[in-house]
């Protein structure tokens, strides 16, 4: 999980994110189906109004997992909510600029899981070295361990490894092609943003 800096909230969702929160809780509560809604704003779905902003703000990564680019190949891209909009979590957050975010198909899978403690990648001191470290044995990420750390941060990456499944078969062999790729790229012309899983090269 790369930090994120997180710009201003388009002015269109802004002044429209409170009342449609609570329209989508009204709704919510007379059928469940519309969980899977999305508001319509000037003729387009909210959803595809956000995905080109949410991408950007990612250099078109996943926010929890880094895999790139997303929208391609097998990376369907889709709109997180990192506080669930499920009715009992936080519906009325359903189009809250700052809890929205794009995210692989695998990462949205995380549903309505949700602890207070989870990392949250546009937080202000988030950074992925402060939290984890990268182990190229296993391809796995670890949380910190030692001085450097404190036991709340890490209960925090620990968190956020479990509900974000980071270490799942599948991905430390996903970092360990990409990681190859990178090696071969040509050194002169090898941009960072174009690689999957970035906390690799930091
Ligand atoms: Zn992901």
């Amino acid at each position: 999980m790369m930090k994120i800096n997180r710009p201003k909230a388009p002015d269109w969702l802004d002044k429209n994110w409170k009342k449609w929160g609570k329209e989508y809780v009204d709704k919510l509560g007379k059928n469940p189906k519309y969980k899977f809604s999305w508001k319509q704003y000037k003729k387009e779905k909210v959803n595809h109004l956000l995905l080109p902003l949410l991408k950007k703000m990612t250099a078109d990564h996943c926010s929890f997992c880094d895999g790139f680019p997303m929208g391609q190949g097998l990376i369907k891209e889709t709109v997180e909510h990192f506080r669930p909009k499920a009715l009992g979590m936080f519906p009325e957050l359903v189009y809250m600029w700052a809890n929205l975010f794009v995210a692989c198909h695998f990462c949205q899978e995380k549903g309505n899981k949700f602890d207070i403690k989870l990392l949250k990648p546009d937080e202000d001191d988030y950074d992925f070295n402060k939290y984890f470290i990268f182990n190229f044995r296993t391809f796995e990420i670890e949380t910190r361990k030692g001085d450097g750390i404190s036991d709340a941060d890490k209960e925090r990456a620990e968190i956020t490894l479990k509900i974000y499944k980071l270490n799942y078969t599948g991905r430390s062999k996903a970092r360990e092609r990409e990681f190859k790729n990178y090696l071969n790229a040509d050194i002169d012309s090898r941009n960072i943003n174009d690689f999957s899983y970035r906390y690799m090269f930091l």
